[in-house]
């Protein structure tokens, strides 16, 4: 059963003036194109088939709403990372990116999914940075810990928690052995109901900068 069983599809957006009412409380996924976005939150609104949606051809670079329930919401972010992209297509992603984290107040979270083999990009630095830098929620799921030793997991999330530091918190995941998903579910639900500080997004002042 689905902790969320009316959920639903609402749109996809293209930019701004698409995004859907700014009402409520939203969680935004984002992270790298194949980091296992798509099996977390299908794992974690154990929904099969959800994001799915967002994966069809034409919506991967979209922002897609689903409705959790009301005044709730999930936010697929497009992937990145991608080897080969047009700058024209990265351009367009990192100014959906600048408008989405300006101008939502009712962003309450972001989870950002990364390998937990490949942890901590600089775009997932970016990312990061602009959620928690307006005051946001912001958590980690190292994804694929399945495919890491106990002592590997243990030791990825000790360093990636450490480099962290106050900017996010984080867990290991798996949406194959189902590690940690009760916990970001936890942590949805209570990004969710977390009262918001005013809506004061912070200029946005981070240039792109490449990290070592
Ligand atoms: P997305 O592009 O970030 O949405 O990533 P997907 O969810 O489509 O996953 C990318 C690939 O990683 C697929 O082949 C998945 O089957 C695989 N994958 C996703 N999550 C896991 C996981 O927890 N463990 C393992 N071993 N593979 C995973």
């Amino acid at each position: 059963m689905s902790i969320y069983p009316n959920v639903r599809f609402l749109k996809s957006a293209h930019g701004p003036g698409d995004f859907c009412e700014d009402f409520g409380a939203e969680v935004a996924f984002s992270g790298r194109s194949n980091s296992g976005k798509s099996s977390a939150i299908n794992a974690i609104i154990h929904r099969r088939d959800l994001a799915r949606t967002s994966k069809t051809p034409g919506r991967t670079q979209l922002v897609n709403f689903f409705e959790l329930a009301p005044g709730e919401r999930l936010v697929d972010l497009p992937g990145y990372g991608f080897a080969k992209v047009p700058p024209a297509m990265r351009d367009h992603w990192r100014r959906l990116m600048d408008a989405y984290f300006g101008s939502r107040s009712s962003l309450a979270g972001l989870m950002v999914v990364m390998d937990g083999r490949r942890p901590l990009t600089d775009t997932d630095w970016r990312m990061v940075e602009m959620a928690a830098g307006r005051g946001c929620l912001v958590h980690v799921l190292l994804s694929k810990c399945d495919k890491l030793t106990r002592n590997e997991a243990r030791e990825t999330l000790r360093r990636v928690r450490a480099e962290l530091g106050e900017a996010a918190s984080a867990q290991l995941f798996s949406a194959v052995s189902g590690e940690g998903v009760e916990e970001a579910r936890g942590v949805l639900k209570a990004m969710l109901a977390h009262e918001r500080p005013a809506a004061e997004a912070e200029p946005l002042t981070q240039p792109w900068e490449e990290r070592g």
